[in-house]
């Protein structure tokens, strides 16, 4: 039975981040704090609504209190301004600390168990996404892109998120920046953030019987080999392009039949599908003598009516792969398609507002609103898990939208002590308290 996980215990890990952020400034015009600046901002994400902090300077001018302060803690309000100010030179590792803490409480309350896999370990998907480019507007931590048209200049981040086949929610993890290293020639990749991202968090990983799921790009020999140093399993997408000598391997034992096969018949509601698994283990990653030698699975999906291919990929891995474990493995390599698109919609188009008027910054500001929406994204998810009260307000409004459109109307008008009352307001209103 899963215990409640109040919105309390979630502001109090965002205060304690707060009061951990190192002051930059020197003189002594402090009366705006940086952990203002930063619940502040954290307030405009979580209520996606760009305006929320000058309403509630407006509301305390009318009324002597406001929201920001009983929502979110913010003792003082900012400007956008001063929020850009104070919170462009934090680098984004101070605040990551709160990603781990809420993990940790949906662990107490146990929800994290329901996340456990078919092997009783966590499935963690690894996903890079570009949140900003732009020919124009750059800062000091673009990734910078040349090309005969001209110059462009990018921010990506490495999303990594715990999933589970069939449930709906992802919990999204502090992620990876892509971006200039101290010390490091050549630009930042995609490649060396997932390194950087799985050394830094292994043993908390490895605690928690982590299964990295990742595409085609992380499917080579070293961070195979990182992962099982780091006793991490994996299951990554392997395309035949970019593993020539793996699937010549493959081709070969398929001609003395050693390559195993299983079929399913599915009906879906309107016809029948058939997922065909094909499988084999110990076969070498890359060419060599010092070739990983990893287990390849695939599946196939054919409509049976038309005969057209619905689905198709494939995986390498090092779980054994036998008629009963092929089935959750390829679930498990495919939930990660899900977190691809989920990830790209937190960032581009759940209305968390990227573009937000905070902007770009010198320094780290573009990363800093990154981690904050990713926080807020991440506290509506804990929220929709763990608070029965949310959880019924969200299924009767029906949309995000309606949601967001109502919390931003009701925080300008009144003032509310907290959340909860909040919450109260709302659900009495609709008349959908329970009794
Ligand atoms: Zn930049």
């Amino acid at each position: 039975m899963t215990k409640p996980l109040s919105w309390g215990q979630l502001l109090a890990i965002l205060v304690a981040t707060g009061e951990n952020l190192p002051d930059h400034r020197t003189g002594k015009n402090s009366r705006y704090t940086i952990s203002d600046a930063m619940l502040g901002a954290f307030g405009v994400f979580f209520t996606q609504t760009p305006s929320f902090l000058a309403r509630q300077r407006d509301m305390q001018r009318r009324k002597g209190c406001n929201n920001a302060q009983s929502l979110f803690g913010v003792t003082h309000i900012p400007s956008d301004p001063q929020i850009r100010n104070l919170l462009d030179p934090i680098a984004p590792a101070y605040l990551r600390p709160p990603f781990w803490a809420v993990l940790q409480q949906l662990a107490a309350v146990g929800v994290l168990a329901d996340y456990r896999s078919f092997n009783g370990g966590l499935l963690c998907s690894l996903d890079g996404t570009q949140y900003f480019s732009s020919t124009q507007v750059h800062c000091a931590q673009c990734t910078v892109i040349k090309k005969e048209t001209g110059t462009r200049y990018a921010h990506t981040a490495l999303i990594p998120a715990l999933v589970r086949p069939g449930k709906a929610e992802v919990l999204v993890m502090e992620p990876e920046f892509i971006m200039p290293q101290d010390g490091a020639e050549k630009q930042d990749c995609e490649r060396n953030a997932a390194r950087r991202w799985v050394a830094r968090n292994a043993s908390q990983l490895a605690q928690q019987r982590v299964t990295i799921l990742a595409d085609d790009l992380h499917c080579h020999q070293p961070f195979c080999e990182l992962l099982q140093a780091q006793h991490l399993s994996f299951i990554l997408t392997c395309k035949p392009d970019s593993h020539p000598t793996l699937y010549e391997e493959v081709a070969l034992l398929a001609k003395i039949e050693a390559v195993a096969q299983v079929s399913d018949r599915r009906w879906t509601g309107h016809g029948y599908e058939v997922w065909t698994y094909r499988y084999v283990n110990q076969v070498p990653l890359r060419a060599g003598p010092k070739a990983l030698a990893v287990n390849w699975c695939e599946l196939t999906i054919i409509s049976e009516p038309t005969g057209a291919v619905l689905y198709h990929n494939a995986w390498a891995t090092d779980q054994q792969l036998t008629a009963d474990t092929i089935r959750p493995v390829v679930a498990a390599g495919r939930s990660r398609w899900k977190i691809e698109n989920e990830n790209n919609n937190v960032l581009k188009n759940q209305g968390y507002y990227l573009e937000h008027n905070y902007g770009h910054g010198k320094q780290y500001l573009a990363a800093i609103v990154v981690m904050l929406i990713l926080l807020a994204f991440l506290f509506h998810t804990v929220l929709q898990l763990c608070d029965e009260k949310y959880r019924r307000l969200r299924t009767a409004l029906g949309t995000r939208k309606t949601f967001f459109d109502d919390i931003r109307a009701l925080t300008r008008y009144h003032y509310f002590h907290g959340w909860d009352q909040l919450l109260d307001f709302m659900l009495a209103e609709l008349e959908l308290t329970p009794g």
